[in-house]
């Protein structure tokens, strides 16, 4: 039998047609054209970045599953969702390496400066002048906001850096020997690269705020892949136009796609399109994965991977 399911985001291509040749009948929220499709809506299918709030939920009286392709689902109101019986699965896991590697991308490129390099040698400016010299990654200081599922793959990557390793979490993990501070303060105060690696919601909104960025100071980069929410972002606008940081490299920002014009302006930053897990490889596997939980849903099995409210 096909299930109609309504797409609340722009899903790629692949995952469409492996929608269309598991048979789901695909309702483009966007595009909706008979509104009574809604009501036979049974499941809701969006990346990371989906908003689903109650509102929504309203229009959807027979939606039982809430299917996001991403790790993040902040967008979603998970309690509401509950009260109504709805489940909400996730993909986690299988994006872990590919954020990490991007993280790790970004800590070079800020303290080395890459990509202003290129810009350097692009412009012709080598024949005159030489690149100001930058900073060493290696055996730097860098400190993690957030020991989770990506924290752990970047601070892997950060030892082979010889990085000195520290972080905070909630809770300090017993099987990590990396340095524990209890605030985000503290950490900023001792590390050279802060990196956040928390999720998105009310939690952790605005958690990178003034007295943390002062904390870093004048020699540290802040660099976030987790969610522009986490930061926040006219502090840190101001903190990288009086250099009372060093610069930030950032994937992720307050009302994407749109960009701070100030931000952009800035020469202290390197900024990405939210591209963490933007590899085929990986979005082919959060697809998969996407489409596991729902073929699970509609057999009545135990979903793959729903998120921890939902367990
Ligand atoms: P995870 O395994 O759930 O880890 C989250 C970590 O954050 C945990 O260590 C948790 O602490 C910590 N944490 C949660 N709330 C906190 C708070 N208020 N203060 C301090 N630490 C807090 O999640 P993950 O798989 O690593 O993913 C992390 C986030 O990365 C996702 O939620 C998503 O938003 C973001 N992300 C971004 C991209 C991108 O494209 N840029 C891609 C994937 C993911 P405890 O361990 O003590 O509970």
């Amino acid at each position: 039998m096909a299930h109609d399911i309504l797409q609340i985001s722009p899903l790629p291509p692949f995952m469409l047609k492996a929608l269309h040749e598991a048979d789901y009948i695909v309702h483009d929220h966007t595009h909706i054209k008979d509104p009574g499709a809604l009501s036979k809506v049974t499941a809701i299918v969006g990346t990371g970045s989906a908003k689903v709030d109650q509102k929504l939920l309203q229009m959807l009286p027979h939606v039982k599953l809430i299917a996001i392709c991403g790790v993040g689902y902040d967008g979603v109101d998970v309690a509401a969702a509950i009260d109504k019986g709805i489940t909400v699965t996730h993909t986690p896991g299988v994006l872990t390496d590919d954020v990490a590697d991007l993280a790790m991308g970004l800590v070079l490129s800020i303290g080395r400066r890459i990509p202003q390099a290129d810009k350097f040698v692009r412009n012709g400016d080598w024949v005159d002048d030489m690149f100001a010299l930058t900073h060493q990654v290696s055996g730097a200081r860098l400190g993690l906001v957030g020991m989770g599922r990506i924290g752990r793959a970047i601070a892997k990557r950060a030892a082979a850096f010889d990085m000195r390793i520290a972080y905070t979490s909630r809770q300090a993990k017993s099987d990590v020997s990396y340095t524990f501070y209890q605030t985000v303060t503290n950490l900023a105060a001792n590390v050279d690269y802060l990196v956040v690696a928390v999720p998105g919601g009310d939690s952790t909104q605005n958690l990178i705020g003034h007295s943390v960025l002062q904390a870093l100071g004048t020699k540290g980069y802040l660099i976030n892949i987790a969610r522009g929410s986490v930061v926040d972002q006219p502090e840190l606008v101001q903190a990288l136009k009086n250099k009372t940081i060093a610069g930030a490299a950032l994937d992720v920002f307050w009302d994407e796609p749109i960009v701070d014009p100030e931000l952009r302006r800035l020469p202290n930053v390197v900024l990405t399109p939210h591209i963490a897990s933007a590899t085929m490889e990986t979005r082919q596997a959060m697809a998969a994965l996407t489409l596991d939980n729902l073929q699970a849903f509609y057999e009545g099995k135990a979903l793959p991977t729903p998120v921890p409210e939902c367990q």
